[in-house]
């Protein structure tokens, strides 16, 4: 098959995630071939991502054969290379990650095969999921064992006592044999971590992710040791094994979580896994719910653990891609159709 058309858009948002800039949103693109099939991708960055697609990688994919994961490894590191100088990280490679994932769901179709097929085959067709957000009653009621809080520190005398009362109530609502991870997007600090390591000790906190900047390896590296048995996770705003090369040198993090829409798409995912399994470090993709993640959860190269970003009972959803699966009982189950097996919802486009 021939590459004939790349397109990426930034669709018609009405409920972004409040806490994310509106314009450094996900994502569509969509790749098309000769032989009628093509595939969707999602990517990171919003219509900065957008116009580096089309003004930019897609020229470089027209014209070009794809039929096999080494096709697209090897127009990967094509792409990487002519992005480098305003790429490597960031919204370079969270449009590559677009593609990327166009190009998978298309080779997957072409072969009317799963993409964890392509991967290798399916070793779990039920993967474990955790609830974001703050709405624990809610996420009790649809049988969640698993939930992550949002615990950005806001600077004020209480965050500790807040920290705490979610703890209590998490822990009295899902009960003693749930997990319970924070998320401080990187608001923490050393002696905030600290802090957090002692308060919450009664309520055994399975991992604190994203305590600092990603760039601070060394300091991460540090708290890890001086925190456990909480593990330190981390690595959304990591990109490419390039990146991950360094956090796993300085030994910053006792879990990776790359976002497959963000770090390069499935062939760098791939070569995070290799890479995080030559240091034993444990992956769980960050929104590894999404099929993005999904898929290479259920292909075994990662922990059985799937991230959903639920926010509010209440809360107003945009829907991109139809076809999701929804948690039955904490659970989520691969979708069956080849590719990703999801298709756009082109109201949104
Ligand atoms: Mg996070």
């Amino acid at each position: 098959m021939k590459i004939t058309g790349v397109k990426a858009v930034y669709p018609r948002y009405r409920h972004v995630v409040p806490s994310w800039r509106t314009h450094l949103w996900q994502i569509v693109v969509r790749v098309d071939t000769d032989a009628g099939v093509f595939g969707w991708g999602f990517g990171g960055a919003g219509k900065a991502a957008v116009e580096v697609v089309n003004g930019h990688l897609r020229e470089l994919l027209l014209g070009r054969e794809v039929g096999s994961i080494e096709d697209i490894a090897r127009l990967w590191d094509e792409l990487y290379r002519a992005s480098a100088p305003y790429g490597r990280r960031g919204v370079g490679i969270m449009a590559l990650s677009g593609v990327d994932l166009a190009l998978w769901d298309l080779l997957g179709k072409a072969e009317n095969k799963r993409v964890c097929e392509l991967l290798g085959g399916v070793q779990r067709q039920s993967v474990r999921a955790y609830a974001s957000g703050m709405d624990i009653a809610w996420y009790r009621d649809l049988g969640f064992g698993a939930h992550k809080a949002s615990l950005k520190r806001q600077g004020r005398a209480d965050d500790s006592e807040q920290a705490v009362a979610w703890a209590r109530r998490a822990r009295q609502l899902l009960g003693p044999e749930a997990l319970l991870m924070t998320d401080g997007y990187m608001s923490w600090d050393a002696d905030f971590t600290l802090e957090m390591a002692q308060v919450l000790e009664p309520y055994r906190i399975h991992w604190f992710e994203d305590v600092l900047l990603p760039d601070e390896v060394e300091g991460q590296a540090a708290l890890r040791a001086a925190i456990k048995p909480v593990l330190l996770a981390g690595g959304e705003h990591e990109f490419t094994h390039y990146g991950f090369a360094e956090v796993a040198r300085a030994g910053a993090l006792d879990i990776w979580q790359p976002d497959l829409t963000w770090c390069g798409g499935m062939t760098a995912a791939r070569r995070i896994v290799e890479l995080a399994a030559r240091h034993a470090v444990p992956v769980v993709p960050h929104r590894g719910g999404e099929v993005w993640g999904l898929h290479l959860i259920a292909a075994g190269a990662c922990e059985d653990l799937a991230e959903l970003v639920l926010g509010g009972r209440e809360d107003e959803r945009d829907r991109v891609w139809l076809g999701e699966p929804k948690p039955v009982e904490g659970y989520l189950e691969l979708p069956e159709g080849a590719g990703f097996g999801v298709r756009v919802n082109e109201e949104i486009l």
